[in-house]
């Protein structure tokens, strides 16, 4: 009796620990109250300044803010030319919007099988996947994890494609030494600033690029298609008061109090990205060899961001995930699951794709729940998180 008081105390004061946390501190308020008290709350100074920041972190030559990630892929795809009839190979364990971006393009998706120690696409499935029409690979850093990006240079090079890295989950992640975002293996990488992930700014994503004619039309496509740069008039300015409109964009602006908040967040970033590879650390060591789930691994040309910690339920515990799951969350445990394969969703499956083509995903997607991990959580949140795991495993 006693016992249950005092495990019902301790239950109340913790707040509950979902998979992913912002950290906002008193420096990012005060970047955003200032920007909130200037002139311009939008399209100031901060916008350029995030983007230099950002390119500059990653070592790419162009970084172009978004409102979101999701706004940031539609404009890749849209300055890579991907059109009707055309296909991008993606991972079916990403977020909806990697796909849904090329259907807003009218271009179609195909999806590859992934690699199950780390839930990336696996190049091999990609190789097999493509097609004359196959005009861009998307892969996906999945939890952080990058993919061997120089695999899959090479497989591009025969084939004369572009890639796109969808690295929303990989900001301060790196491939062989080099940050990603960097580009060298890629055309264009993409982020997100959503909270959960790396860094945030509310809402907001990037391009990152090399390419300076992708750069001067991801800046088009965020505001109306429109230039106000006089040497990039197609006709002759009439006065100072000139505007062009040259493609149909939209307004996927990121505002300066956003701005604001991601150049305060980027300062911070090796540090997050620190705690979270310190909380692995705790992690990996208490659940070493277990019977109940296996693990991710870090393979060596990369060093992983750690957006999510994903653990894989052994067989055995397959068909109890739903149990296990409701379990977790009835102790506080904000788990979840990432993901369900895009191509499951009830509008893929309209358009008709089915299930089974991606076995390996499947069964990925079937063992697979995400833990609580982010920089803001204690020692003993961490220590909480193990004890009540491995509570909910023994009683399954
Ligand atoms: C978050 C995320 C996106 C989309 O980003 P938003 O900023 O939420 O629009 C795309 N792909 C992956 C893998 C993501 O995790």
């Amino acid at each position: 009796m006693e016992e249950l008081t005092s495990k019902d105390a301790r239950f109340k004061q913790r707040r509950f620990l979902s998979y992913g946390h912002q950290l906002i501190d008193d420096s990012d308020i005060e970047a955003v109250v200032k920007v909130l008290k200037s002139d311009m709350i939008t399209q100031g100074p901060c916008v350029g300044e995030f983007e230099q920041n950002l390119s500059s972190y990653c070592r790419a030559n162009y970084a172009v803010v978004f409102s979101s990630g999701t706004a940031a892929f539609h404009a890749a795809y849209f300055v890579a030319n991907i059109k009707k009839g055309d296909e991008i190979i993606t991972s079916p364990i990403t977020f909806l919007s990697t796909a849904n971006a090329a259907l807003f393009l009218s271009a179609r998706p195909v999806f590859a099988d992934i690699e199950e120690d780390t839930g990336n696409i696996n190049p091999g499935f990609i190789k097999k996947a493509i097609t004359k029409k196959t005009k861009a690979i998307v892969p996906v850093h999945y939890a952080g994890h990058p993919v061997h990006l120089e695999r899959i240079s090479e497989l591009v090079q025969e084939h004369n494609l572009l890639v796109i890295e969808d690295a929303c989950h990989a900001l301060g992640a790196e491939y062989k030494n080099e940050k990603v975002g960097s580009c060298r293996y890629s055309d264009m990488t993409v982020f997100s600033f959503h909270p959960v992930k790396s860094i945030t700014t509310g809402e907001g994503g990037a391009v990152l690029t090399n390419n300076k004619e992708y750069y001067k039309k991801l800046i088009m496509f965020r505001q109306h298609g429109m230039t106000k740069n006089k040497a990039d008039f197609k006709e002759f300015s009439s006065g100072d008061w000139y505007h062009e409109m040259q493609i149909l964009g939209y307004n996927y602006r990121l505002t300066d109090i956003q701005c604001a908040l991601g150049i305060s967040q980027l300062k911070k970033l090796d540090e997050f990205i620190q705690r979270r590879r310190e909380i692995v650390e705790i992690y990996k060591d208490a659940f070493k060899e277990n019977e109940f789930f296996d693990l991710l691994v870090e393979k060596n040309y990369a060093r992983s961001s750690w957006h999510l910690y994903p653990i894989r339920l052994k067989d055995r515990f397959k068909d109890k995930k739903r149990e296990i799951f409701t379990k977790l969350r009835e102790e506080g445990l904000g788990v979840q699951v990432h993901y369900i394969p895009v191509y499951w969703q009830p509008y893929y499956r309209q358009l008709g794709y089915e299930k089974g083509i991606c076995p390996k995903a499947e069964d990925f997607y079937r063992k697979d729940i995400s833990i609580p991990l982010y920089p803001s959580m204690d020692n003993e949140d961490v220590a909480y998180v193990i004890e009540k795991i491995f509570e909910v495993f023994q009683e399954a």
